[in-house]
């Protein structure tokens, strides 16, 4: 299979060789690792021939695995780094206040300790933090090119990251409203609340990041309310095109329940569906119902809710939320 030639020692002269995968286990630092090694064999004779390039390789996919199970900054996502944000290996170095050929060496492949790799990580994933640094730490640089330049680079890749990030709520929030008609910024709060809890309970998975608060009429997504708050209690009239693709499977067939079988109440009635419900009553404790309040409810104790829900319900498939919500209706 390779036209590649490596000297056999048992031939005692260049041979073709091929290549076979094995699974092996090698020691580092103490610990034992499995990973995946290739090795090239003579095809003449069969004996075991020595590639450097596949030895090389079979190191890295032995520091792979070990940067994965200790949760090590991947070698691929360092080299990426001063690309990504302008900045030569040494300034960087610098920048973050390690020696100047410190991040040069993690560059070529040193392993870095796991509070370096964390910092790494964090500039990696994250060009705010990086930004904050940059300008926060500029007078370590040496010179001012390498900031500015830098700087250029960092603002150009957050324009272009918020153009492009539309979060999962905000694809919810439009697709509830792209489905429903009459939908008024209070039921809109309410039927993400349920969406979110619903979805934690069939896929235990959350649906979107955000928290929501504990406010005197339910839970509110504080962002989304800003976006609304000025149609007050009339319906939100945006009816945008939706991209259905932007929903997997799962997000479709569980919104779809929401929007039937909740979406179909007022936003009053499932205000006094959530004063009825844990995790606004635990959130807001001994508050008095008028009290204002910023607390969260947290997504682990929605998450709980909602589970519970679904097994006190028996629900099989989404479509089951419609017991939950006649069975409130009917005490309210
Ligand atoms: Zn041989």
């Amino acid at each position: 299979m390779s036209n590649q030639i490596a000297f056999c020692p048992e031939c005692r002269q260049d041979v073709k060789y091929s290549i076979k995968e094995n699974t092996e286990s090698a020691k580092l630092k103490g610990e034992t690792y499995e990973f995946t090694s290739h090795t090239a064999y003579c095809e003449k004779c069969g004996e075991e021939v020595y590639v450097a390039e596949l030895e090389d390789a079979n190191l890295q996919a032995l520091y792979d695995e070990y940067r994965r199970k200790n949760e090590i900054i991947p070698l691929q996502d360092i080299r990426a780094i001063p690309e990504k944000y302008n900045i030569g290996k040494r300034p960087l170095s610098l920048l973050l206040g390690w020696g100047e050929q410190t991040f040069s060496r993690y560059y070529d492949g040193d392993m870095p300790s796991k509070q370096y790799s964390e910092i790494l990580k964090q500039i990696y994933t994250d060009p705010n933090y990086y930004l904050s640094l940059l300008e926060k730490s500029k007078d370590n640089l040496k010179s001012d090119k390498a900031y500015k330049k830098s700087k250029v680079a960092s603002v150009e890749l957050l324009r272009a990251l918020s153009a492009s990030r539309q979060s999962k709520i905000d694809i919810v929030a439009d697709y509830l409203l792209s489905q429903c008609r009459e939908i008024t910024p209070l039921a809109l709060q309410k039927a993400l609340y349920y969406a979110q809890g619903f979805f934690f309970a069939f896929y235990r998975t959350f649906l979107f990041e955000e928290d929501c608060e504990a406010w005197v009429h339910g839970p509110v997504y504080r962002d989304i309310y800003r976006r609304y708050s000025n149609y007050c209690f009339d319906p939100i009239d945006s009816i945008d095109e939706f991209d259905v693709s932007l929903l997997s499977g799962e997000e479709k067939l569980l919104l779809d329940s929401i929007i039937r079988h909740i979406c179909c109440y007022s936003g009053k009635i499932l205000e006094s569906f959530t004063h009825a419900e844990t995790p606004w009553v635990s959130a807001r404790a001994e508050l008095p119902a008028d009290a204002s309040s910023n607390v969260i409810i947290s997504k682990q104790a929605i998450g709980e809710y909602f589970t519970s829900v679904k097994e006190k319900y028996r629900m099989l498939t989404p479509t089951n939320i419609k017991d939950y919500a006649q069975n409130m209706f009917s005490q309210i």
